[in-house]
């Protein structure tokens, strides 16, 4: 069994910041290229399968941050990877004023196929002998505020993603809100990326205005969890069966085109 030395990176070097070392067992410390070598593979692998998002969270000074419960989950794991797909327009397109049955099935292939690409490369990880803990895409453990046991929204947000927008959910500058997210918390201290920054929602308020809940104001905070659940709870009862809704994602397709 491997022991890691774990490394912060301040670039362009690496140094040891602390060890765990356990008797008998040698180092396995990886050099800067083999890291990036590696990063690239599982890059390459993620895209493969239908990711067009990837990018790597530094979690250190999030950890007290409470978007993950409980907490310790994230403990042992200084990055995160951070992974989307993106939904497809024509089936976005038909949320008008709430969800769609082609919506929830979308939805439902779209978090399988994130999960199905966190456990391949939670696989590669291990295989290469590091530490690797997938996060199901869509996974409530907090039913009070509709959270996950991580907040993939931030870990995409420090991934460099996006921006969180009016909505609450996390905007991306060429995709918007259309995208579905899952991270893979991992002990290999990658290259980070940086949340974004000089972008938001700027002068546009377009899911305020349709918002079926009217949860929607003109900054986070305004942001009404109460009333957006209690629609999603409507839809899942009476439409579709999920607790889902599409209608402010629908709204947000991206304002810079590539
Ligand atoms: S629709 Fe506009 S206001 Fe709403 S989150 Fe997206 S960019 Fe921001
Ligand atoms: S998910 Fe639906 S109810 Fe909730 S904020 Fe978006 S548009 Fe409103």
């Amino acid at each position: 069994m491997p022991v890691f030395l774990r490394v912060q990176k301040t670039a362009p070097f690496f140094i040891p910041l602390w060890l765990d070392i356990e008797p008998m067992i040698s180092y396995n410390l990886p050099m800067p290229s083999q890291l990036d070598s590696l990063q690239r593979r599982l890059e390459e692998s993620a895209r493969q399968h239908g990711a067009s998002l990837f990018g790597v969270a530094d979690l250190a000074g999030a950890r007290n941050s409470g978007f993950s419960k409980p907490p310790s989950i994230i403990a042992g794991y200084p990055r995160a990877i951070s992974i989307g797909v993106v939904l497809a327009p024509s089936i976005v397109d038909t949320c008008i004023d709430s969800p769609t049955r082609f919506y929830a099935f979308h939805y439902r292939v779209a978090n399988s196929r994130l999960d199905a690409i966190t456990f391949i490369l939670a696989q590669m990880l291990l295989d290469a002998g590091y530490d690797a803990m997938p996060i199901p895409a869509s996974q409530i453990v907090d039913w009070d505020k509709l959270t996950g046991s991580t907040s993939h929204r931030i870990i995409g947000y420090l991934a460099g993603h996006g921006f969180i927008g009016r909505n609450a959910l996390l905007v991306n500058p060429r995709y918007g809100a259309r995208v579905r997210y899952a991270s893979l918390l991992t002990d290999v201290l990658f290259l980070n990326d940086v949340p974004l920054s000089g972008v938001d929602c700027g002068s546009c308020r377009e899911c305020i205005a349709v918002c079926p809940a009217g949860a929607i104001g003109e900054t986070i905070n305004e942001f009404n969890l109460e009333a957006c659940k209690d629609k999603l709870d409507y839809f899942k009862r009476h439409l579709v069966g999920h607790h889902i809704c599409g209608v402010c994602v629908r709204v947000c397709p991206g304002k810079v085109r590539q």
